[in-house]
């Protein structure tokens, strides 16, 4: 069986043919094609309109990507993480705002694949996601906490076996268009703000209103406004794990692997726009480089050293992925920290190197080669969890950790 014979509503392995398994990364990369197709058919639109990106999240689903990290067991194709940041860094390339909502998605179902095994509510959740193809967001910016996301206002409150919780959630991206919400709260009224769990809700159990909207410079079609959020339901809807752990395990590793791989495929697209502007200007001039090409070089720098940033800290997360010392090291988790402020900081630099090789033709909002749209994305990025708060929260553990011995250490 070859990749166009295979079924789309096929699970990727577990059907006793290893064919399939070889083929697995051209059948993600078939998928995540159409759904790039979509993306960038409606980028523009989504920006202008600061609207939901619909078509390429039909598309998503239509492919079933939403539930690629869910195991076949449940339902799904049974992904890695790896396989996701490719999806994201595709999807980055063609509309910025989809590929942020699709690596926002994939962290909360990374967050329940780990860790509702085992819970007969979050493994229903699991099988619904695979087959509803359901959205999930993420809700842990609560008033005016910030980016502080190891520590909460809002606590849950328990009656038997009910349980209820009023969140001031300041920023839920497509809060408004999602099927679920993963939020984190305080264990009970006493406890202290770091004593925190994770709760996993579908629509059923929550309502939304509305308190901020998303007037924003880029990531314009995430439609990151703010609500108050209610959720009333069963106590089984909270992780059995706490989210001290949790956190360390899979939501922080999968975010930032996730997020800095949309970010390298924005700033890929600025590079492909800044290459296509100096092979036009060198093609009119008889061969003659402009003066912006040394621009572009620097955009390929930069570029490059971004993708194996984030390729580094792939390897290292999945040879300790199922290792929760090593997961838990002052070591592994100031690098996954660095990871997202160096891939930030190098997106934004890569994309300003692009503008500056396409000069006007750049900064211009409209043509071929206007990478306006880029640079206000990617400004979003040393923002989203500010990079000033992962740096001096990481300042003492980076103290204490040794210098590296070796290059490989
Ligand atoms: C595109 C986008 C989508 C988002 N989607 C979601 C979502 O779906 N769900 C969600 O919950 N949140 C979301 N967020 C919010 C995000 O996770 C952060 O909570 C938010 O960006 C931080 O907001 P802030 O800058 O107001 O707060 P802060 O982090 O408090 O930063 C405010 C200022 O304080 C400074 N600062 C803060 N701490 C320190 C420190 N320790 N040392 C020095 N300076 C410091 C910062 O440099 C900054 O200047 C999103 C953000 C963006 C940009």
């Amino acid at each position: 069986m070859n990749v166009a014979e295979t079924s789309i509503d096929a699970p990727l392995a577990g059907r006793g043919d290893e064919r399939l398994l070889l083929d697995r990364g051209s059948l993600f990369l078939q998928r995540t094609a159409a759904v790039a197709a979509a993306a960038a058919a409606e980028a523009e639109d989504v920006d202008h309109q600061a609207r939901f990106p619909k078509a390429a999240i039909d598309a998503a689903r239509r492919e079933k990507l939403l539930g690629m990290l869910i195991p076949v067991e449940f339902g799904g194709f049974g992904a890695t993480i790896s396989d996701v940041t490719e999806v994201c860094y595709t999807l980055g390339r063609a509309c910025a705002s989809s590929a942020m909502i699709f690596a926002m998605h994939q962290t909360k179902v990374a967050c329940l694949t780990r860790h509702g095994s085992g819970s007969s509510f979050h493994e229903k959740l699991m099988r619904r996601v695979a087959a509803e193809q359901l959205l999930l967001a993420s809700s842990t910016t609560e008033g005016q906490n910030g980016g502080n996301i190891r520590s909460s206002a809002a606590a849950v409150e328990r009656s038997g076996a009910e349980i209820a919780l009023t969140r001031n959630a300041t920023v839920i991206s497509y809060g408004a268009e999602a099927d679920g919400i993963v939020t984190i709260a305080r264990r009970t009224n006493d406890a202290a703000s770091s004593d925190q769990v994770l709760l996993a809700v579908t629509r059923e159990n929550y309502t939304l209103e509305r308190s901020l909207g998303w007037e924003a410079l880029g990531m314009r079609g995430t439609c990151s406004a703010g609500f108050e959020l209610k959720i009333k339901g069963p106590a089984e809807m909270i992780f059995p794990e706490a989210y001290e752990k949790i956190h360390v395990q899979s939501m922080m590793p999968v975010a930032h692997l996730s997020w800095s791989s949309v970010w390298a495929g924005i700033a890929a697209a600025a590079v492909e726009r800044a290459q296509r502007f100096i092979r036009k200007a060198a093609r009119g001039s008889g061969g003659q480089l402009p003066p912006g090409a040394a621009h572009y070089t620097s955009a390929r720098r930069s570029l490059a050293k971004l993708r194996a940033t984030i390729t580094a800290n792939l390897d290292n997360y999945a040879v300790r992925e199922y290792d929760e010392r090593a997961l838990a090291s002052l070591d592994f988790q100031s690098s996954i920290n660095l990871l997202k402020v160096e891939a930030s900081e190098l997106a934004v630099e890569t994309v300003m190197s692009a503008m500056r090789a396409c000069g006007l033709s750049g900064y211009r909002t409209d043509g071929e080669f206007s990478v306006g749209r880029h640079l206000r994305d990617a400004l979003s990025a040393p923002l989203m969890i500010n990079n000033d708060r992962i740096l001096s929260n990481i300042a003492t553990a980076s103290l204490m950790s040794g210098v590296p011995a070796g290059l490989r250490d």
